[in-house]
């Protein structure tokens, strides 16, 4: 079938808008009526070829709500209609020695799927676009996608909501519930208030933690923060890191540092923030060339101090996103007031402009709807 696709057509360039030939469905796929897709700093790294580098064009987008338009030979979970979240995250096979153990994500059986491979789009002149994200296409009307990748929307939950389920909102939450299992009274500083910040801050909240640091060079990022739940604010371009987070954690250090911002010296200053004891969890990342740690000695582990990271906030699929949704639903969690600017797919270009040029958390790509 014919699908209007937002394309690149080399790394770093603005998107076009062009109708395509949709692939048939192969076995184990769906076929997605993208109803809303928001925009993550990944689609940029990815477009941008600072992933990995790649010829000719591409599309993206992997913040996906979307209706299930038809089903490939294979599928069992989805029928058409269903209200669909479609993430990169996979869901395992069930029964390995990883997915028995919760490490769905190592799943023997379903590796993850690559990065930048050939998608289901053929454009006029016969080319066919390198897919940046593993498994789906957002920025684009409709989009076949493994059906191991989706799981169910509930009736009552916005698809916005939905896009920022598929990733933002789950990096920054998941990794402070799943990865850090904070506790209550534990002291836990987030850098970088973005969507993945401001839901590690929700993180930390809905764990109970005492003392919620937010570390933003934007003040207004800063009182979002604040309404999420952080307890002390600090830019580092008027107060001093070390003493703020010193004097807010009884001269400690915090017990988990959370780093969702790539930047020059962030994770050299996130080992000074946090306690002997403490755990660092990077999520923030840019090109791989630019994450060397030389700064960092091993002394400073010595005492316990550990570093770790998160990727899709170590969510499992089918099990966390209802859960999620549950939490939405009765207040406990707000995403509504991240989701900053909505923007028909027409218009990705001052779409991604606004996000990159005026700081937006989150601005939602509409392509079907939102209801
Ligand atoms: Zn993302
Ligand atoms: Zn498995």
């Amino acid at each position: 079938m014919k699908t209007k696709v937002a394309i690149v057509n080399k790394m770093g360039d603005p998107f076009v808008i062009e109708e395509c030939e949709l692939a048939d469905l192969k076995e184990g796929e769906v076929r997605l009526k993208v109803m809303t897709c928001s925009i993550c700093h990944s689609d940029i790294h990815g477009l941008n070829g600072e992933h990995g580098e790649y010829e000719g064009s591409a599309t993206g987008g992997h913040e996906i709500a979307a209706i299930v338009d038809a089903v490939g030979p294979g599928c069992t979970y989805l029928k058409p209609g269903d209200r669909v979240i479609n993430s990169l995250i996979r869901e395992g096979c069930g029964h390995c020695e990883q997915c028995l153990r919760d490490r769905q994500w190592f799943c023997e059986n379903k590796p993850m799927l690559p990065f930048r491979a050939p998608g289901p789009y053929t454009r006029a002149n016969g080319e066919i676009p390198i897919q940046t994200n593993t498994c789906s296409t957002g920025f684009a009307e409709y989009t076949n996608t493994p059906e191991d990748n989706c799981v169910k929307l509930d009736d009552d939950i916005p698809y916005a909501v939905g896009s920022m389920l598929a990733c933002g909102f789950i990096s920054g939450f998941g990794a402070v519930l799943n990865r850090l299992q904070a506790k209550p009274g534990n002291s836990v500083a987030v850098t970088g208030c973005g969507g993945v910040g401001l839901s590690a801050v929700q993180g930390a909240r809905v764990c109970g933690a005492s003392a919620i640091i937010a570390i933003d060079m934007d003040d207004v990022k800063l009182e979002m923060a604040k309404k999420q739940g952080a307890t002390t604010l600090i830019n580092p371009k008027r107060d001093n890191v070390i003493e703020t987070v010193q004097a807010a954690t009884r001269g400690y250090g915090t017990d988990f540092t959370v780093v969702a911002v790539a930047a020059p010296g962030l994770k050299r200053q996130a080992v000074d923030i946090t306690a002997g004891w403490g755990t660092i969890c990077i999520i923030g990342h840019a090109r791989p060339e630019q994450e060397m740690m030389a700064d960092i000695g091993a002394m400073e582990f010595m005492q316990g101090r550990k570093f770790t990271g998160s990727v899709m906030g170590v969510t499992t699929l089918r099990r966390d996103i209802p859960k999620y949704m549950d939490m939405y639903r009765k207040g406990i969690v707000d995403i509504d007031s991240m989701l900053t600017h909505f923007f028909p797919l027409d218009q990705i270009n001052e779409a991604f402009d606004d996000y990159i040029k005026n700081g937006a958390i989150k601005n939602v790509i509409v392509v079907g709807g939102t209801e």
